[in-house]
């Protein structure tokens, strides 16, 4: 058995349901394992405190218990449960979160619906890399949620003006009594009716339907500056959804697709592209004209310039977002082989590899290594 209720709730005797009920508020503000966190103490307080409150809270229980010392709290509890099984603060049957809420000054879910900020939109538009070096200037169209013009956002049809709502008599919240194992609790939740205005559309505008907003074509000329990467939002602050009862409006969030160059590829500031350059070139040093995104520069290819090595043109890249000024124009050498010979070109490149003492096939079977072989065998 467990202690004596009136114990418990530390009340004498013959207290009142109010003393009863102020002793338990108090209490179970101080024991509840929110409260509480790590000390598995208080979960046990907590279940003694609202085993006692459920029974000396109902005149009958009362009764029954100062009459034979005992209340089952298995029995007669209906459909809200017993305390038969463990209590699970986790699971929270008896809806003590709201008990506890109520405590400590919530008001449960009576949050009307007021003023509410307009939703973002999300535009995707595609720059190409000289945009991202310039910056661009970009006339958007994009759907988004507007007041309706022709009942000014009231829902109503023109002239016939909003009601006030039947369900919720214009307070814009019902209330509902909850029954549960300590009393009840009266809750208050937005009406649904009106959702929380408090006023209802009996005769609805034409045009919107009732809903007071519209969903309409705007276009807007959008600033996109130097520097932007994929997948970058810029933020139009205001440019949204409108907002309900008098909230502000969404933002216009632009998203920032890159589109594919086809000489040029992005790392971060800097842009990449391909240098090529004949074995002649590569190995005795040239000039060569390449593009920029501008233009065309002359850049200087060093002699024994290697396959993969790379020739930076300073500031030829692309400005950073934040100013840091610009890149590299990044030339990734490549060596070009040629593929048809001359017959001078031919005979060049055997003395040449002659020279350097390469071994070579040459065309039509007769290698030159082959030769070489035939004369020491000779
Ligand atoms: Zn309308
Ligand atoms: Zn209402």
């Amino acid at each position: 058995m467990a202690r004596d209720y009136y114990e418990v709730l530390g009340v004498p005797r013959d207290a009142s349901q109010e003393e009863i009920k102020r002793a338990f508020r108090t209490l179970a503000r101080k024991h509840h394992p929110d409260a509480n966190p790590g000390d598995p103490g208080a979960e046990e307080r907590f279940k003694e405190i609202n085993e006692a409150y459920s029974v000396l809270s109902d005149p009958d229980k009362r009764a029954a218990y100062d009459r034979f010392g005992t209340a089952d709290p298995a029995a007669g509890f209906g459909a809200g449960g017993g305390f038969g099984g463990g209590f699970d603060a986790g699971s929270d049957p008896f809806g003590l979160g709201d008990l506890f809420d109520m405590f400590m000054g919530g008001a449960m879910g009576a949050r009307a619906r007021g003023p509410q900020r307009g939703s973002d939109v999300e535009v995707e538009i595609a720059v190409d890399l000289r945009e991202v070096l310039a910056g661009a200037e970009r006339t958007l169209r994009y759907p988004r949620v507007e007041r309706c013009d022709t009942c000014g956002g009231t829902g109503a049809r023109p002239g016939s003006g909003p009601a006030v709502c039947r369900t919720c008599g214009g307070r814009g919240q019902v209330q509902t009594v909850r029954r549960t194992a300590f009393g009840q609790f009266v809750t208050s939740r937005v009406c649904e009716t009106c959702m929380g205005r408090g006023r209802e559309v009996r005769d609805p505008c034409p045009r919107c339907r009732g809903a007071g907003v519209v969903r309409r074509q705007v276009e807007r000329v959008v600033r996109v500056p130097p520097g932007v990467e994929e997948g970058q939002r810029l933020r139009v602050a205001g440019e949204g959804d409108v907002g309900q009862e008098g909230g502000p409006p969404g933002d216009l969030y632009v998203r920032i697709r890159e589109a594919p160059h086809p000489d040029f590829v992005r790392r971060g500031r800097d842009l990449e592209s391909r240098l090529r350059v004949g074995l002649a070139e590569a190995a005795l040093g040239t000039r060569k004209r390449v593009r920029t995104l501008e233009g065309e520069e002359e850049v200087h290819v060093p002699a024994g310039s290697q396959p993969g090595q790379v020739i930076a043109l300073k500031g030829h890249g692309l400005p950073g977002l934040r100013g840091h000024g610009r890149g590299d124009l990044r030339l990734v050498v490549e060596l070009e082989v040629p593929q048809r010979l001359s017959p001078q070109a031919r005979q060049a490149l055997l003395d040449y590899a002659r020279a350097m003492g390469e071994r070579v096939d040459d065309e039509g079977g007769h290698s030159l290594l082959g030769r070489v072989r035939g004369a020491f065998k000779g």
